[in-house]
């Protein structure tokens, strides 16, 4: 048996003190923010990093998924103002949709922090959330820890954001982790941006490939946009191959990757890639270190590559890489009601839903087998819906969920944990938390169904 110390019991100071306390500043956790203090809650917010947006900017996942359903309605109403803000400052581009597409990560922190400011949250930086104080299923308060020591904050309503589910699992709350018929996580990624490229250049050699193999799937010249994957033949999949057979690349680096360019920057691309497919455990510290140091090393090779075979890339530089871990799925909480695969595929209705979509079921790194929910029983309407109580965590008064830790089977996990879903779930959480903390009710007795349509009163988009 490894050696153990016992941690000396110690006084806490209390350091902040709000209606409404969230853990994680991340795409749903600041979307959270902003929609309870819009409700008249205060609010603080505990980010471990020093921006707000977690996968969304310190993350650098800068393209949002479509949702599938006809005009890509947007079930956040805080999401289509950060995006109004970041087209107007030339960060995103309209698209025709209510959601747009691609955005620039740095300016996406920019934009979230000026609307935090502007809700009046208060944003702690550079603290970790540790622990809970509880009394029965009543939070009091949670642990922090920083460069001022250990403290606690106090709330009357807590939202886990952590996408880990930190919160919850420390608290006690029942949880699920990984894939059930092999225990891994899906496989994570380590993303960075690279500046210098010369686009034009980058278009022309893209067509060339499309000429040169007689294969067009997985290249755009006139975006930029190019995707290799270890599936099928791509267009630079002969060109991947090449600097395998030369010992420039490895075997690994072309089973997913994937460029695109980013909104307002006329020099840039940005990688969704290297990925790895062991050692994918997001609450394992070793794990995230690995992730840390063989992707900066991969990062590397792969600049190498694209300047010794792709035309574009002569003055091209490492821009920007992740200091966060690219985690596509962690631990899962036990909430009022889990969200199956089968809901999924059969396209299930909830009378409490505050979210829509119909974005495929995405797991990396194996093939999809529906033998247990076969048929998809579609109504006519081709999409399904997050119940309310799919963000309320079982066994607790005062305790929701939101992003991609929601109460969800695996499988659902895959479909839902896109950003502007997990935008949506924030927002839910937040004006219910809001609603909680300011009437003196638990968390299970706000009315989901109610929530939805104050988002929608607010310029939430739905379906119906
Ligand atoms: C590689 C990759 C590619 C993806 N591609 C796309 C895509 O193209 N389009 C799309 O729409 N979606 C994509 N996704 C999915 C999407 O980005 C995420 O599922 C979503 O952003 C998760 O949001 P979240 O709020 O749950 O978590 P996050 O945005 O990750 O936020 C969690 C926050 O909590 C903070 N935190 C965690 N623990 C603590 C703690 N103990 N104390 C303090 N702070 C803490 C983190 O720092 C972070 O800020 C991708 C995901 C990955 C990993």
């Amino acid at each position: 048996m490894s050696k153990k110390y016992t941690e000396p019991t110690r006084e806490l100071p209390v350091s902040y003190s709000a209606d409404v306390i969230i853990v994680g500043g991340g795409t749903a956790g600041a979307v959270a923010a902003i929609a309870a203090a819009g409700e008249g809650a205060s609010v603080v917010i505990i980010e471990q990093f020093g921006s707000l947006g977690g996968s969304s900017t310190n993350g650098l996942v800068c393209p949002n998924m479509g949702l599938h359903i006809k005009n890509n309605p947007s079930c956040s109403y805080v999401a289509k103002q950060i995006f109004d803000r970041l087209i107007s400052y030339g960060a995103s581009k309209p698209n025709g949709t209510s959601m747009p597409g691609a955005f620039d990560p740095v300016v996406m922190s920019i934009v979230l922090e000026e609307m935090c400011e502007e809700a009046g949250v208060k944003i702690v930086y550079h603290t970790y959330f540790c622990d809970v104080i509880k009394n029965g299923g009543k939070i009091e308060g949670v642990i922090i820890e920083n460069k001022a020591g250990r403290s606690v904050v106090e709330g009357k309503v807590f939202i886990d954001c952590s996408g880990d589910a930190d919160l919850s699992v420390r608290a006690g709350a029942g949880y699920t982790k990984g894939n059930p018929e092999t225990g891994k996580n899906q496989p994570i990624s380590l993303r960075y941006t690279v500046g210098g490229v010369n686009l034009a250049d980058l278009s022309s050699y893209l067509q060339e490939q499309i000429d040169k193999s007689g294969i067009s799937y997985g290249a755009s010249p006139s975006e930029c946009y190019a995707a290799v994957t270890g599936l099928m033949k791509y267009t630079l999949t002969p060109v991947f191959e090449e600097a395998i057979a030369a010992g420039d690349l490895v075997e690994d680096d072309k089973l997913y990757w994937q460029m695109f360019t980013l909104p307002g920057r006329r020099d840039a691309l940005a990688f969704n890639n290297p990925e790895f497919f062991d050692f994918v455990d997001a609450t394992n510290p070793d794990h995230l270190s690995h992730t840390q140091v063989k992707g900066k090393k991969a990062i590397h090779r792969q600049l190498t590559f694209y300047k010794k075979y792709m035309r574009g890339f002569e003055n091209a530089y490492i821009a920007e890489i992740a200091s966060l871990v690219g985690i596509r799925e962690s631990r899962n909480v036990e909430c009022e009601y889990t969200l199956t695969a089968k809901d999924c595929v059969t396209k299930k209705k909830f009378d409490d839903k505050i979210a829509q979509t119909n974005y495929p079921i995405d797991i990396h790194g194996r093939k999809l087998d529906f033998k247990a929910d076969g048929v998809t029983a579609d109504d006519g309407r081709p999409y399904y819906e997050i119940s309310f109580r799919s963000l309320v965590v079982k066994g607790f008064d005062n305790l929701l969920v939101a992003g991609r830790c929601i109460g969800a089977e695996f499988v659902a996990q895959a479909s839902l944990r896109i950003m502007p879903t997990c935008r949506a779930t924030g927002e839910a959480a937040g004006v219910a938390a809001a609603w909680a903390a300011l009437n003196g009710k638990a968390a299970r007795d706000i009315d989901g169904a109610k929530v939805r349509e104050r988002m929608i009163s607010l310029g939430a988009d739905y379906v119906d």
